[in-house]
């Protein structure tokens, strides 16, 4: 680093090496936290409207890191793709969960949710054989395929070729497949002709001015027509007020997920009816 003026001016590949070097330690780190048990996996709620009935949780990944704290998974899961580890990672993820709602069942029989949504990294769904590691994860807990979503981006799918392949095996088997961040990535309309998509969810961001008459209420309200007349399912996320769920119900949505009903949490309460819109 050099003083020029009196500020402190650092070469631009100077602080592209900091990051990489900050990207690579947490690679590292990322072994020893799948080795040694330092992640944690929590469920938040997706209910049906117009009865507030908790109808499936989605699963998501926590690291609690022995000195950092939490560490969000936006950080570490494009470090673990980058490196590989979101292989292992995954699987863990997918027995954890998968396991979690067959003791559910098990415990609460008809008051457990219906499903599962996994999310799975573009990295997992490529790899040769996914579809039959999700067999024998399901074989293992006694999961029924019926029981269990995975949740892709447009991005991980929009190439085409194994990822596409390794869906189409995965809904034979008769896991459900929904398409995540719908409308932010690759978007093409096409994707819907040649994926066998079940559910669409519909990003955040067309959901945080849904009350506004603006650009994203037409945006909600086009996608719950698309889902309708192609006979799919859509659920709307990031649903923080209760003024943007009747919105959001009045233009059709029977599918709601966000701090609004419940954060994600490692044993959500299915007995209480979250507030309805
Ligand atoms: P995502 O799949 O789009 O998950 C939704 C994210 O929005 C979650 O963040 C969730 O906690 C958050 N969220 C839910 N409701 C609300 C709300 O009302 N308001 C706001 N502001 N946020 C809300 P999280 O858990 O931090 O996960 C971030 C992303 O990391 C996920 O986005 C997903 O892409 C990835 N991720 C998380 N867990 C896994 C995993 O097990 N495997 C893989 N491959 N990716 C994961
Ligand atoms: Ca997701
Ligand atoms: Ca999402
Ligand atoms: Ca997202």
């Amino acid at each position: 680093a050099a003083k020029v003026a009196g500020v402190t001016v650092r070469r631009w590949d100077q602080a592209l090496d900091e990051r990489s070097t900050a990207f690579a330690r947490l690679g590292a780190e990322l072994r020893t936290a799948l080795d040694s048990g330092q992640f944690h996996m929590v469920y938040q709620p997706i209910v049906e409207m117009p009865s507030g009935r908790v109808h499936a949780v989605e699963a998501l990944v926590r690291w609690q890191h022995p000195v950092r704290g939490m560490v969000s998974p936006a950080e570490f899961i494009p470090v673990a793709e980058q490196n590989g580890l979101i292989v292992e990672l995954g699987a863990w993820v997918l027995r954890t969960a998968c396991l979690r709602l067959a003791t559910w069942r098990a415990e609460l029989g008809t008051d457990a949710p219906a499903r599962v949504s996994v999310n799975v990294s573009a990295k997992q769904l490529a790899r040769p054989g996914f579809a039959a590691f999700v067999a024998s994860v399901l074989a293992a807990t006694g999961l029924p395929a019926s029981c269990l979503a995975v949740e892709v981006t447009e991005t991980a799918v929009f190439e085409g070729g194994p990822a596409v392949t390794a869906l189409h095996e995965l809904k034979a088997l008769g896991v459900r497949i929904a398409l995540d961040d719908f409308g932010t990535g690759h978007s093409s309309l096409g994707l819907l002709q040649t994926v066998p998509v079940d559910t669409i969810k519909v990003d955040k961001s067309f959901v945080d001015d849904v009350t506004a008459a603006g650009r994203q209420a037409v945006i909600a309200e086009t996608l719950i027509r698309l889902t309708d007349g192609l006979g799919l399912v859509a659920v709307a996320e990031g649903v923080e007020t209760a003024e943007q769920a009747a919105a959001l119900t009045r233009l059709g949505y029977r599918y709601l997920q966000g701090y609004l009903y419940g954060r994600p949490v490692a044993d959500p309460d299915f007995a209480r009816v979250p507030a309805a819109a």
